[in-house]
């Protein structure tokens, strides 16, 4: 009975860590795209839409330069930029948009912060960031999404099991353009026009008053000077890491 008394003890000791916020590991998957078999390479060019505003100086030149992207748009974005929704609309060719989530908050669900982001911190709270992203894409008139990526890219791999459940693949990426938009104009464009054949790049298009805008758009031409295509999530064959695709 002291044996049992005991256990039992130790078993409510290490319930009251758990839930006393110890941070459950979370992962961050990666994505590349299937190489090519001929030419100079591919590569898939996917801009996080977090919330804010649109960064002008990447959305013209991808439209100028007809370079195709996925955009990884929030509920809370898409209210407030129905200019730079349009013109993405405008060109089907170019832009595919898929779920970054309904308000902007990491798919973890046990309670943490990632990046000083509250997490969603239960499994229902991740559902509802998921659904929540893709009824307001479904508001838009564009094509279901297919593609999901939480805020941050961090997910614990319970979270990946039930977005996969609910039919999304989740986007990680294998090159980190903009640090999450806080690296100078330089380094960002470094990094951009370093991506080879099969990677896929993550950047951002909501923060237009940071120089890193500046460095997306001298990078991708450089990748695009040197012969590199770039593709959309749907139009190419992704593979990820953690059970993202698969
Ligand atoms: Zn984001």
């Amino acid at each position: 009975m002291r044996l049992l008394q005991k256990n039992l003890c130790m078993i409510a000791m290490s319930l009251a860590v758990v839930s006393s916020g110890h941070a459950a590991p979370v992962v961050e998957p990666t994505l590349h795209i299937r190489s090519e078999a001929s030419g100079a390479g591919r590569v898939a060019l996917t801009l996080d839409a977090c919330g804010g505003q649109t960064d002008n100086r990447i959305l013209s030149a991808l439209v100028e330069n007809k370079i195709p992207a996925t955009i990884f748009v929030t509920g809370i974005w898409l209210k407030r930029n129905a200019a730079a929704v349009e013109i993405m609309r405008a060109h089907p060719d170019l832009f595919e948009l898929e779920n970054h989530g309904g308000h902007h908050i990491p798919a973890v669900d046990t309670p943490q912060k990632i990046y000083g982001i509250r997490s969603a911190g239960s499994p229902d709270a991740v559902l509802a960031e998921v659904e929540s992203g893709a009824a307001a894409l479904a508001k838009t008139g564009e094509p279901a999404p297919k593609w999901f990526r939480g805020a941050t890219a961090e997910y614990s791999p319970s979270a990946i099991a039930m977005i996969r459940k609910l039919g999304f693949k989740i986007a990680g990426f294998s090159i980190n353009g903009d640090g999450g938009s806080l690296l100078g104009a330089k380094e960002t464009a470094r990094r951009i026009a370093a991506a080879k054949d099969g990677d896929v790049i993550i950047s951002h298009i909501n923060q237009p008053t940071h120089t890193a805008g500046e460095g997306v758009v001298q990078g991708l031409l450089a990748l695009k000077a040197k012969g590199l295509t770039f593709v959309r999530l749907d139009d190419a064959d992704g593979f990820g890491d953690h059970g993202t695709t698969d």
